[in-house]
């Protein structure tokens, strides 16, 4: 069989599940890239424009959304957030896997475009659980860990669409099971080439 191609991995939960560091620790193989996403808001401290992301102002967004440069874009906590599309298509294509760490908007966006990625959701134990961790943050007040919380529950709702789920009691065990679906997701039979066998499975019987 020819080279395989990556996988495109989507990775999404509300804030506060750790979807972060689980996409940190899947960074760790060397087969996995991340793809930097451009966003609208100001960089936090510790942050670096090209690392964690592409950090622009509206106007240079609003360009790239008209070159037609994102691969999915949408408007989160009232910034702008978008994936651009040359580096997935060019990664995917040399082999290795993308891990995308986007919000529901933009994973059901990219399951439009690429029907073939994989969408991965991140539960947290339970609605108290991820107030204690949005809290206990304290990068947030009191007003706007109640709008997180509602927030949380509308991209809830949306885990029908996804196509795995995991519960991240314990981050060891949320990565470990995240790599099990990466690698079955990788050895998954592609549907290109069932066609192909079917057609010498034809001229086979018509003999
Ligand atoms: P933060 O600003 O805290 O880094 O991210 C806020 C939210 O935006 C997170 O849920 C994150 O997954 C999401 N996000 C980051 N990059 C993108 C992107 O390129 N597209 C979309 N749709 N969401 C993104």
């Amino acid at each position: 069989m020819s080279r395989k191609k990556g996988k495109l991995i989507v990775i999404s939960g509300p804030s506060g599940t750790g979807k972060g560091t689980v996409c940190a620790q899947l960074l760790e193989d060397k087969m996995n890239d991340f793809s930097v996403s451009m966003t609208t808001r100001s960089p936090r401290e510790g942050e670096v424009h090209g690392r964690e992301y592409y950090f622009v102002t509206r106007e240079e967004f609003e360009r790239n959304i008209e070159a037609g440069n994102f691969l999915e874009h949408a408007t989160v906590f009232d910034n702008l957030y978008g994936t651009p599309k040359d580096m997935v298509v060019n990664r995917l294509e040399r082999g290795h896997n993308v891990i995308l760490d986007i919000d529901v908007q933009g994973g059901l966006q990219v399951k439009k475009a690429m029907p073939e990625a994989v969408l991965i959701f991140i539960l947290p134990p339970s609605l108290s659980e991820l107030r204690k961790r949005l809290e206990g943050r304290g990068t947030e007040d009191a007003e706007k860990v109640e709008k997180r919380l509602g927030e949380a529950l509308n991209e809830i709702k949306l885990i029908g669409e996804y196509d795995y789920y995991l519960v991240n009691n314990d981050i060891d065990e949320a990565v470990a099971l995240a790599r099990s679906i990466i690698a079955a997701e990788s050895a998954r039979v592609p549907e290109a080439v069932k066609p192909i066998i079917r057609e010498y499975e034809n001229e086979n019987t018509e003999k």
